[in-house]
């Protein structure tokens, strides 16, 4: 009936078509407009094609597009090695070891251009004993690239010239009917690579596509062999989960489908514990929530969200045994940070604002003096007060606390001094060492 009205209103060329083993979706048909491409895009596969190379948009941008989803960035695919690719473009530069990449900067937008790369069967291929690819670096042609991507609604190509788009594995109709399909023979494809598994969970949960119950099948068998995964990789994925702008969904398809255990040794403890479960959950909406809002989120802050239960609980037990409570904090956090570092590879490079955050929530419950105030002038003021907030919303600390916050970084100086709080008795004022008075010497002449 569609196809009918379609074929009335804009004759042949709404028809699927095929060249070689792909068919080929006109415009009339999928609906993705040049327009929808982003301007370096455009300018990288216009460019290469003026050059006689084949250029597409793939991966996750045409996925994305024919979801009326707006992608997160523009990749391109081309036969065109490398070298070739960088010397058309001004500024451009070659990245990666594995797999050499370009990347051709427009403002700040940057435009990832991979050559077309073999399939795997048709290099001997080297895998470790549980067959994951350890090389995978051979450029190939425009079928074979297709084949070794993931999933079939990766793997379609874009040209935008024609605006048609070539489909190998029957990604367009896949992606219409919102179904995740692993390419080829999926329990070889988690092999080759386990991070494939996460990467269906995080794709399912962020499109709201279903796993097609083959793809789905072997991932509870095979979910050991994510510990064989380099962690800095793992990392990276757990990072892409939790920043996902649905990382509420992400959790918990990675529960459903007992995936979390050793990937997220964090998320075991603390999902574990009904006050530790709540507060990262509603961490993890309120990233969701400014991922939406298009405000930035900092993963030192989701970090420090994710393990500060387990340094209240080490604090507790450090302050119990006599410990003084600051003291107790900073060995809480080496503790916690430590333990950490051995099981999932948050880099170093997060440390001192994680702790900056930790160490400033001990400071808001003083609220007398200057104290207040000096607190004010933390530059790392906002993410503590944020964080703050989400301590109150859990029921950790009072929901008072939050609102004097609230209203005293705003006030002016006549209520923030009716706001501040008697200096109680236990309160320790500073002594100062008297000053030694200048010695006045004789200026010389
Ligand atoms: P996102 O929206 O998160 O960017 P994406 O699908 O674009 O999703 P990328 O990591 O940007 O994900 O990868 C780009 C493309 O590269 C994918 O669409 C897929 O075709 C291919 N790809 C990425 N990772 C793998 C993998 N582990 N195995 C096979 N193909 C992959
Ligand atoms: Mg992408």
């Amino acid at each position: 009936m569609i196809r009918k009205f379609l074929k009335r209103v804009f004759g042949k060329s709404a028809k699927i078509k095929s060249a070689g083993n792909s068919k080929v979706i006109p415009f009339e048909l999928h609906g993705v407009a040049r327009l929808q491409i982003s301007y370096g895009a455009l300018k990288v596969t216009d460019g290469l094609q003026a050059a006689g190379f084949k250029a597409y948009v793939v991966g996750g941008a045409v996925r994305d597009l024919l979801l009326k989803r707006i992608p997160k960035d523009f990749d391109v695919a081309t036969n065109a090695t490398p070298e070739e690719v960088r010397r058309l473009f001004r500024r451009s530069r070659i990245i990666g070891r594995r797999f050499r990449l370009v990347h051709v900067m427009f403002g700040e937008d940057i435009v990832e251009v991979s050559t077309f790369r073999s399939m795997i069967e048709a290099v001997d291929a080297q895998t470790d004993e549980h067959g994951r690819l350890l090389r995978d670096n051979q450029f190939g042609d425009q079928e074979q690239d297709a084949a070794r991507r993931d999933f079939t609604a990766n793997a379609l190509f874009y040209d935008p010239s024609s605006q048609d788009i070539y489909d190998y594995h029957e990604g367009y109709a896949d992606t219409r009917n919102s179904v995740l399909r692993m390419i080829g023979p999926p329990e070889v494809r988690y092999r080759e690579d386990p991070v494939r598994m996460l990467r269906a969970v995080r794709l399912s949960a962020k499109l709201g596509m279903q796993i097609y119950s083959d793809t789905a099948k072997p991932i509870f068998a095979l979910k050991g062999l994510l510990d064989n995964v380099p962690q800095a990789r793992l990392l990276d994925e757990v990072l892409k989960m939790l920043l996902s702008g649905h990382s509420v969904e992400c959790i918990h398809k990675l529960r459903e489908m007992d995936l979390h255990h050793g990937l997220l040794p964090l998320l075991d403890v603390i999902l574990e514990q009904p006050m530790g479960e709540k507060f990262v959950l509603l961490a993890l909406r309120n990233t969701d929530e400014r991922l939406s809002q298009e405000k930035t989120v900092s993963p030192a802050f989701l970090f420090a969200s994710l393990l500060w239960h387990e340094v209240l609980a080490a604090w507790n037990i450090r302050v119990e045994q006599g410990e003084r409570p600051v003291g107790a904090m900073h060995a809480a956090m080496d503790e916690v940070l430590g333990r950490q570092k051995a099981q999932l590879a948050i880099p170093h490079r997060h440390d001192a604002v994680m702790k900056e955050i930790w160490l400033l929530q001990q400071r808001f419950s003083q609220r007398s003096g200057q104290r207040p105030f000096r607190l004010l002038e933390q530059p790392r003021f906002r993410a503590a007060y944020d964080f703050l907030l989400l301590r109150c919303a859990s029921g950790e600390v009072e929901e008072e606390l939050g609102l004097w916050w609230d209203e005293f970084q705003s006030a002016n100086a006549e209520r923030q001094a009716e706001m501040l709080q008697p200096e109680q008795a236990g309160d320790k004022k500073r002594r100062r060492k008297p000053r030694k008075k200048p010695v006045l010497t004789d200026v010389p002449a």
